[in-house]
């Protein structure tokens, strides 16, 4: 298998460190509001990548963080917390906010087939193990305290830009628009392990400290998670692209400054989703969710359809055609798998050889996504009996998981008069803004194969294949 890694810049093979066994671990999402689909095309790569790996035999012990705290509005140590800043607009506590929207995230996987990690650990829980890592920082001079906070110091290392080529002009001019210099920081590229409130009087959520009251920086949590619940070695860790610099970059230098040794082998980046040539951002507004896109007619898993379409390491320009071509694309493959008979049959066995190998060298390839979905309209060409083209399709769809082979069972129009009172319902509820309520009923009945159409007269309804 092989896999492209940003820390070598190269294709490399895939050897675990453990025979058969993996461990990986994601940034997972700070939870200040929906996540758009952009966020989302990464979490379905890193699903892809998970579960390709399950395929082909090795155990995978999967570990993410929530992010509801420290995550600063310019990706460094400038800015408010983006939780505080939501919790503020929303008038409701940084808790209330961190669960909300961390319910939100895995519903919106769920819709997706992203499977839940089998560690999730949110950062607000992890203290001890933050205050423990950085305690050892200082003892061993990694550490130094100026202005109220704890900072790195990038100067003791003899590579800090290990996953950019060096490239430090370039990455800190592409990753940090808003950069202002910090009087404290003995180097530019120094970053904050531990806030006190010296700095920022808002913060909600703070903590006893030996370095004083306050709160834990960003990068530190993702590390101290890892090897908290992974171990000191780590094989693969995964982000969107935007994560390299400075939150991947930084957690390399901490983790191994505190290690002492190599800390994780294979870096593996997802390129952005864009929208009109700019990157798709939480904080820049204008996003789009999955219940967006439900309510504007599409399947979740033709937006799953759309982002295997094409490779994890380009960008993806998302507009409606593009997704609308996806779903007919979806919905028809959909259609010619429903047709092919259910009969048992004995397996076409050199076909099945064939196309498995086939499937297996798209996924070897560094998860050509796009070529492992070829192979599947290559098998429904061939000459292979219906039951092996289910059997296949069955087998890769444990990796792709596009329910290609699940059949929603058609509304009839006994059930219409329930249909119309869960539109009356759903009406009602809306008038009273109870929109939790409407989405369940708009997702409800299109789990049935019912989807919902808004018009100026009315809701209407039609039936999904
Ligand atoms: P965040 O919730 O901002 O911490 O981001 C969650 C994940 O989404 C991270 O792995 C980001 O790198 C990734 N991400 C952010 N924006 C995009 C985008 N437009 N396209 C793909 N991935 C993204
Ligand atoms: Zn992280």
């Amino acid at each position: 298998m092989k896999i492209y890694n940003t820390l070598t810049r190269q294709l490399d093979t895939f050897v675990p460190n453990e025979e058969k066994k993996v461990k990986l671990y994601t940034c997972g999402p700070t939870v200040y509001h929906f996540a758009h689909i952009g966020n989302l095309r990464s979490y379905i790569h890193e699903d892809i990548l998970e579960k390709y790996l399950r395929y082909s035999g090795y155990d995978v012990d999967r570990a993410m963080n929530i992010t509801d705290v420290g995550h600063l509005t310019s990706d460094g140590d400038e800015g408010d917390d983006k939780m505080v800043n939501s919790a503020k607009k929303e008038q409701k506590t940084v808790l209330d906010i961190a669960r909300f929207y961390t319910d939100a995230f895995f519903e919106d996987c769920e819709k997706l087939n992203i499977r839940k990690p089998d560690t999730i650990v949110p950062a607000t829980t992890q203290i001890d193990n933050y205050i423990k890592m950085i305690t050892k920082l200082f003892e061993d001079g990694y550490a130094y305290m100026a202005g109220g906070n704890v900072y790195f110091d990038t100067s003791k290392l003899e590579n800090y830009y290990v996953l950019n080529n060096n490239n430090e002009r370039d990455m800190i001019i592409g990753a940090r628009e808003d950069v202002t210099a910090d009087e404290n920081k003995k180097n530019k590229s120094d970053f904050v392990l531990w806030f006190t409130k010296s700095k920022f009087d808002d913060q909600e959520l703070k903590w006893d400290s030996p370095w004083g009251y306050g709160y834990p920086g960003w990068h530190i949590e993702c590390s101290a998670i890892s090897i908290n619940h992974l171990g000191e070695y780590l094989d693969i860790h995964c982000g969107g692209v935007d994560n390299i610099f400075p939150h991947h970059t930084n957690e390399i230098a901490q983790s191994e400054a505190y290690l002492g040794h190599k800390w994780c082998n294979y870096w593996f980046h997802v390129q952005h989703l864009n929208m009109g040539s700019e990157k798709m951002s939480k904080s820049k507004g204008g996003i789009l969710t999955v219940n967006t896109l439900i309510e504007n007619g599409y399947e979740p898993l033709a937006y799953r359809y759309f982002v295997l379409s094409s490779h994890y390491r380009k960008s993806l320009e998302f507009s409606y055609d593009n997704l609308a071509g996806a779903q007919n694309a979806y919905q028809k493959l959909k259609g010619r798998i429903a047709k092919l008979s259910k009969e048992e049959m004995p397996l076409s066995e050199e076909e099945y050889n064939k196309f498995k190998a086939q499937f297996a060298e798209a996924m070897d390839d560094d998860f050509n996504t796009s070529l492992a979905i070829t192979t599947i309209y290559d098998l429904m060409k061939s000459e292979a009996n219906d039951y092996t083209k289910r059997r296949l399709i069955d087998e890769f769809d444990t990796v792709l998981s596009l329910d290609l082979t699940k059949e929603v069972e058609a509304a009839t129009v006994e059930n219409e008069a329930e249909i119309l009172a869960l539109i009356e319902e759903r009406n009602e509820a809306k008038k009273a803004k109870n929109y939790a309520r409407a989405d369940e009923i708009r997702n409800g009945l299109l789990e049935k194969g019912i989807r919902l159409i808004d018009t100026k007269e009315g809701t209407n309804y039609e039936l999904v294949k």
